[in-house]
């Protein structure tokens, strides 16, 4: 039995399906050409926010007493969860600090500025903003809720796998985009929990796939962060993680890396072809299928995490690929 099971995944579906959005699952006929079995994409890029994350973040927010309300909340992130944060915290009139390190990009602040957070630049990681995450709740009394390390989160984006194993039960395959891990191991122990012979593959970069690594070597380990298209995806699992190292584990099937090169094209055909814009961390299990790196044997379901990409960039891939890859993603720090 994993930490965060069934039950726990549809108790967050009855207390989050009136804040959220129930996302379109729906065929793409050149994925499914391509790879000779159905291929439907989960639009999590059309959720609130423009990310997946509203699911945990509200699941969270909404567990939280009236005293922990009260004193406010507290989180790192690298965009999409503060976005997500603050949207739930506003929904409930409870205070919001975001703290993000220097590497995110300006779109992701200004709009959790915008939705009436408080945000904190500190230092050139994860683990420096995960810091002043600490010191604010050692100091201050706010409350943490983390990007994915955390019961609820998980739960809540386990939503996801509960929609998906309801709109499509002959699915063979479910890929999911995987960082800290929040949104595999949420999908994953739903899907499990209702599908358990459909396989559950995770899709990170090649430049820094702490969970990957972790699994690798068969406990939490830090990775150098580098700048990668798939910006969501960046930073570490913790080296105290409590639940999503030991979940991805014990769930995922496999999981497989992209190139940066393999990430634009992703992103590319998601527009081009499907009409969807996608930023990078939502168009690896895209990219995952074009470029061969799973074994399709059936009806498949790819996880489209997100659309929060800065449209500059997103311009620039769409008319130069590979020079857009060198340009803006090639690079590390
Ligand atoms: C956070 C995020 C992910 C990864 O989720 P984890 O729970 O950290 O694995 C993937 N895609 C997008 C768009 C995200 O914002």
């Amino acid at each position: 039995m994993t930490a965060v099971g069934l039950d726990r995944i549809v108790l967050a579906q009855k207390r989050i399906s009136s804040h959220i959005r129930r996302t379109p699952l729906s065929v793409s006929d050149t994925l499914s050409t391509h790879c000779d079995f159905p291929i439907h994409l989960k639009l999590e890029s059309h959720q609130s926010t423009g990310s997946f994350k509203l699911r945990g973040a509200t699941n969270a927010v909404l567990s939280f007493d009236s005293k922990a309300k009260k004193a406010g909340l507290v989180t790192a992130s690298t965009g999409n969860h503060g976005r997500a944060l603050a949207h739930a915290a506003q929904a409930e009139g409870v205070r919001a600090v975001i703290c993000m390190s220097a590497l995110v990009p300006d779109n992701k602040v200004e709009a959790v500025k915008a939705l009436g957070a408080e945000v904190r630049i500190v230092g050139y990681s994860q683990d420096d903003a995960q810091e002043e995450v600490e010191r604010l709740v050692r100091e201050e009394g706010l409350n943490q809720i983390p990007a994915f390390d955390h019961a609820d989160v998980i739960a809540g984006q386990g939503t996801i796998g509960l929609e998906i194993a309801e709109a499509c039960p002959d699915a063979e395959l479910v890929l999911v985009p995987l960082s800290g891990g929040g949104l595999a191991a949420g999908i994953a122990a739903a899907i499990k929990g209702r599908l358990p012979q459909v396989r559950v593959i995770g899709v990170s970069m090649e430049r820094g796939a702490a969970m990957y690594e972790s699994l690798r070597a068969g406990r939490p380990v830090t990775v150098e962060e580098l700048q990668t298209l798939a910006d969501s995806l960046g930073g570490g699992i913790g080296l105290q993680n409590r639940y999503t190292f030991a979940m991805c584990r014990d769930l995922l099937d496999d999981v497989v890396l992209l190139t940066e090169e393999e990430i634009a094209e992703g992103i590319r055909h998601a527009f081009t072809a499907e009409g969807e814009v996608v930023e990078g961390a939502g168009a690896v299990g895209i990219a995952a299928l074009l470029a061969q790196k799973v074994d399709v044997r059936g009806p498949t379901v790819v996880v489209v995490s997100g659309c929060n990409i800065d449209e500059e960039l997103h311009n620039s891939i769409l008319s130069s690929g590979s020079n857009a890859v060198s340009a803006a993603g090639g690079r590390g720090r």
